[in-house]
């Protein structure tokens, strides 16, 4: 096994990555160029080209963005908040290393500031190097402030400070830094940081894999917020349908029309910016079929600081 994830077939130099959606259930991705295989001081990672998705990102064996189909999952992540909020001017991101979400962030024209707090400083370095045609050089923006922190130690010295809070996050893995910030005294932290009318949107892991951590993230955040909002997003690199959670104070996402969309896409200047997201999939990616509303509403967990919840 070379460093990470990246294995070799003994008999050949083919090499390969398993990437493990839930138990017994393992995509093989082929290695085409290893562009970097190492450690940082909080994660494994391992940056190659493949095949089928071009350029990836894995962190601890998981694949974080894949040049191929990166505009879903960011889009999708994004736009639905942004847009909900009828004037976003400070916004918060946690995680997000690759600056992909920050790119889309600053594609709306209410953006005054954009603060982005990540842990691993050494992920940033490679993304800003190795991601420039996926990040687009949106590190440079002047409107942004890149902080290197744990998200939670900075948000909670926060107070009514900011209209949205994207959490982009790596998914709740044991032993990984990101388990503190899906649970109830962190969304309790971040409803703090927000403004009275301020959102708050995190990316909640597959609808189907990873069912049990998906519905605990939702029902942790009704415990926080008074609007709770889940929708997913087909994701091929993800091999799956992949969940979000918006925790709103005020706005309802699924309130905005779709002229009311149409129009602050065409006022922020958005437009013409995107692959995916528009003003008819605005209200269709709430719409969740029966199973998993009836899993939503039948789950009991809250995950908190002594019964965190993770991916198995
Ligand atoms: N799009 C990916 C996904 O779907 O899971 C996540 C993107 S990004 C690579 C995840 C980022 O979260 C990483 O850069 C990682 O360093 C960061 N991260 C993990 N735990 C964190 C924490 N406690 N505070 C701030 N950033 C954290």
């Amino acid at each position: 096994m070379l460093a990470s994830g990246i294995a070799n077939n003994k008999d050949s130099n083919w090499r390969f990555i398993v990437e493990w959606s839930s138990k017994g259930l393992g995509i093989l991705h082929e290695v085409k160029r290893v562009i970097f295989s190492g450690h940082t001081k909080y994660q494994d990672v391992d940056l190659v080209e493949t095949p089928t998705y071009g350029i990836c990102l894995f962190l601890d064996g998981k694949l974080q963005t894949s040049s191929a189909d990166e505009w879903m999952y960011h889009e999708a992540l994004v736009h639905p908040i942004m847009l909900t909020h009828p004037n976003p001017r400070r916004v918060m991101i946690i995680g997000g290393g690759e600056g992909i979400t920050l790119r889309e962030v600053l594609k709306h024209n209410t953006v005054e500031s954009v603060e982005m707090v990540d842990i691993d400083e050494e992920i940033i370095e490679l993304c800003k190097q190795y991601l420039k045609a996926l990040h687009r050089g949106s590190f440079d923006d002047p409107r942004v402030k890149l902080v290197i922190e744990d998200g939670r130690k900075y948000l909670s010295a926060k107070h009514n400070d900011y209209d949205v809070i994207i959490v982009d996050a790596t998914d709740p893995l044991k032993g990984s830094p990101s388990v503190p910030l899906y649970t109830k005294e962190f969304y309790e932290i971040v409803f703090d940081a927000l403004r009275d009318e301020g959102l708050m949107v995190t990316q909640a892991t597959s609808t189907f894999y990873t069912i049990k951590t998906f519905t605990t993230i939702c029902n942790t955040l009704k415990a926080v917020f008074p609007i709770v909002r889940p929708y997913q997003v087909w994701v091929p690199g993800f091999n799956s349908l992949w969940g979000f959670v918006i925790g709103s104070k005020r706005y309802d996402p699924v309130a905005l029309s779709e002229e009311e969309v149409r129009e602050r896409l065409h006022n922020r200047g958005v437009k013409d910016k995107l692959r995916l997201y528009h003003p008819g999939l605005h209200k269709a990616l709430f719409a969740l079929p029966l199973f998993l509303e009836e899993r939503i509403n039948s789950e009991k967990d809250i995950a908190t600081d002594d019964k965190p919840v993770y991916v198995d």
